[in-house]
């Protein structure tokens, strides 16, 4: 049977299927609902604070509607449950203000918050409108609900007969159902229950192929040849008894990692997890030199022209005496020094060469590039790391991230690596006070931040938007600046964002390193490597927009020096989830905190799903779902070696993703 024989699929609607890449049946009935809408009511006389419910109640008067600020309108409506009498308070509803009447019955869903006299609900609908059950909710682009669903009712009644997609043995081992019943309860659930069941075995399944593709990835296992790199373990110590500090531990035992990989006949492909602030650049500094008196080149890509530049300040300022040659290729470079440049690396010339994706370009030629570092990785795509990998014969390579990777995901995201971690820090960091705040309570950081000012110190502001924007209503870099003027009218106010042009940016990030300007106002373009020490607050609008582990790298931007740092997450209370952010204020530890990022919102997320090469969960939680992983990798080195036909499809399968993966 084809999609065009169902009823309810006539032409139009069999296009728009297939402009979503659902093409077949089988397609179709793969579809799965991307939540559930679970439409039931509770007791009013159990009611609690802080839980969420839905509760059926009576209109008993004309609601009013209140402007508080510039898109934020709160509309209160006075309504009884079980005799007693309480206010419903929705956000943003003003259309709601003119159809509700005194006497209609609406069903509201939220929750009390502080006491049983202010219900603030999340939704609100007619009584008359409201169905009890579990509807599934897909929303495919062009093609309504109701429609869908329709559609797979037909299938699971008509079809049956679908293709099983777990081995018997595995089935019979976990004690899963057939696919029919997983289907059926995926799109037709009428108990909670059923859901989770057929929810686990589809975790399950998606945590099997990405087991099966760790397991092949580590069969593989073949690493490219390349030529031992003999370097000068003298100079490189004369550099380390230079320097200022002496190195952490975990410094040291990561250089030696990477020494000892420079010593082998097998390309080195390792992974430097450190949090912010760990001092993952001298390590990279000193690699980089022991590449260079080996006679080798060292490229290193930056994702942004800001740390390219800070990146090639560094460098320069630790091996410019050591007659090290170090380059900066940036995109706007004019045409001659351009040439000039290229002609130098070309050549041989330089030794080190600083850049961000304008190192990619493919009229640029190394005379031998041997070492590769490829900083906060997660920001570089896997196309832009095979390009610059390509342009020496099989280098060493160097990633360094600030977002701790758990082992199994780095493996299917950079193929065969090696992970080095540095989990102690300098000693001289102190942990940032952190405090989640609202609005009204700005003035609780203005009177921190005018203390450090006074201490010269220097502060960062950092909002999700440039300019307002009709969508939503967080607060813009241009509306910060007005309100950090106005509360500090004699200090020293700069903004960055992402619309400035490279040589604007980089500028303001001068005169903020050098101290002209105090409080620096910015988009999340300061998120990565961005080092000025002498910053000791942050102060983040609108914090919920941003994720767990990229609040963590903000709030690193201070507290890279012995003073103490504080950051402030400041939050709309009324609309923005809070509690997510608790974490940060109880937790200064990025691992800590990136495992409860991706617990919370899947590696795809976290990572980025295109560039990370890692598998799509839509079922599965890495993190919290950690029986079943394990299951799916004791399972997956089974069905690497069975022969059945679904076992071959799952192996192979996996197989193809890999190949495109690595070769494209
Ligand atoms: P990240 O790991 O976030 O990239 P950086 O490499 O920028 O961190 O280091 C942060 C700061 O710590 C730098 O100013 C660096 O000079 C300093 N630093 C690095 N290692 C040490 C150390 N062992 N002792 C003291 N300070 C250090
Ligand atoms: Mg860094």
């Amino acid at each position: 049977m084809d999609l065009i024989n169902i009823p309810g699929i006539g032409k139009t609607t069999l296009e728009k299927l297939n402009a979503i890449n659902i093409m077949s049946i089988e397609d179709m009935i793969f579809t799965f609902p991307v939540r559930y809408e679970i439409n039931q009511l509770d007791d009013f006389q159990k009611r609690q604070i802080n839980e969420v419910s839905t509760y059926e109640v009576e209109v008993i008067d004309k609601p009013i509607l209140y402007f508080i600020r510039r898109k934020l309108t709160k509309l209160q409506i006075k309504v009884q449950a079980c005799k007693v009498i309480f206010s419903v308070v929705i956000f943003n509803r003003e259309y709601l203000s003119k159809l509700i009447k005194p006497g209609l019955k609406i069903v509201v869903k939220g929750k009390f918050i502080k006491n049983f006299s202010i219900f603030t609900a999340s939704n609100l609908e007619f009584l008359s409108n409201f169905h009890i059950g579990i509807i599934p909710v897909y929303n495919l682009r062009d093609i309504p609900d109701f429609r869908v669903r329709k559609i797979q009712g037909y299938l699971l009644e008509n079809v049956k007969d679908f293709k099983e997609n777990l081995p018997t043995s595995i089935k019979k081992k976990r004690k899963f159902k057939d696919i029919y019943s997983v289907l059926k309860n995926i799109h037709q659930p009428t108990k909670t229950i059923d859901v989770e069941k057929a929810r686990t075995r589809l975790a399950y399944q998606e945590l099997l192929n990405f087991a099966v593709r760790v397991e092949l990835i580590n069969i593989r296992n073949q690493r490219l040849k390349t030529p031992i790199k003999e370097y000068n373990i003298n100079k490189v110590k004369e550099l380390i008894l230079s320097l200022n500090f002496e190195l952490t531990k975990d410094q040291k035992m990561a250089t030696n990692d990477i020494f000892r990989d420079f010593k082998k006949q097998t390309i080195m492909n390792r992974l430097l997890q450190g949090d912010v602030g760990s001092g993952k650049t001298i390590v990279a500094i000193l690699s980089a030199y022991a590449i260079v008196t080996a006679g080798y080149q060292v490229a290193v890509l930056a994702p942004t022209l800001v740390l390219a530049k800070q990146h090639y300040d560094t460098f320069k300022n630790y091996l410019f005496s050591y007659g090290v040659n170090i380059e900066l290729l940036t995109s706007d470079i004019n045409k001659t020094s351009r040439n000039a440049v290229l002609n130098n690396i070309k050549t041989g010339d330089t030794n080190i060469v600083i850049g961000t994706h304008s190192l990619l370009q493919e009229d640029i030629k190394f005379q031998n590039l041997g070492f590769v570092v490829i900083d906060e990785q997660q920001r570089v795509g896997v196309d832009q790391r095979r390009i610059i990998r390509e342009k020496g014969k099989n280098p060493d390579i160097l990633m360094m991230t600030a977002t701790p990777i758990p082992r199994t995901l780095a493996i299917s995201m950079f193929e065969n690596t090696d992970v080095s971690k540095l989990l102690e820090k300098p000693s001289n960091r102190k942990n940032i006070n952190t405090k989640i705040i609202s609005f009204d309570e700005l003035e609780k950081a203005f009177t921190v931040i005018e203390k450090e000012l006074e201490d010269k110190h220097q502060v960062y502001v950092v909002c999700s938007l440039i300019e307002e924007s009709k969508n939503r209503n967080n607060i813009s870099v241009n509306e910060a600046k007005l309100i950090i003027r106005n509360r500090f009218n004699k200090a020293k106010i700069d903004i960055l964002h992402g619309k400035m042009t490279d040589e604007e940016k980089i500028c303001v990030l001068d005169n903020f390193y050098n101290q002209k300007t105090e409080i620096l106002i910015s988009t999340t373009v300061v998120e990565v490597g961005v080092n000025v020490k002498n910053a000791t607050a942050i102060l983040l609008f609108n914090a919920s927009s941003f994720g767990l582990a990229q609040l963590h790298q903000l709030r690193g931007r201070v507290g890279r020096n012995d003073f103490s740092a504080y950051c402030y997450l400041v939050v709309d209370e009324e609309v923005e989830d809070i509690e997510r952010l608790r974490i940060l204020e109880k937790s200064n530890d990025g691992f800590e905190i990136s495992e409860w990022d991706l617990s919370l919102r899947g590696p795809g997320e976290v990572f980025g799903q295109k560039q990370s090469g890692v598998p799509k969960f839509i079922f599965a939680n890495l993190i919290n779902d950690n029986e079943l992983r394990d299951f799916a990798f004791e399972d997956a080195k089974m069905i690497i070696n069975e022969f059945d036909q679904i076992s071959k499809k799952i192996v192979l399968d996996v197989l193809k993703s890999i190949e495109s993966y690595i070769l494209d």
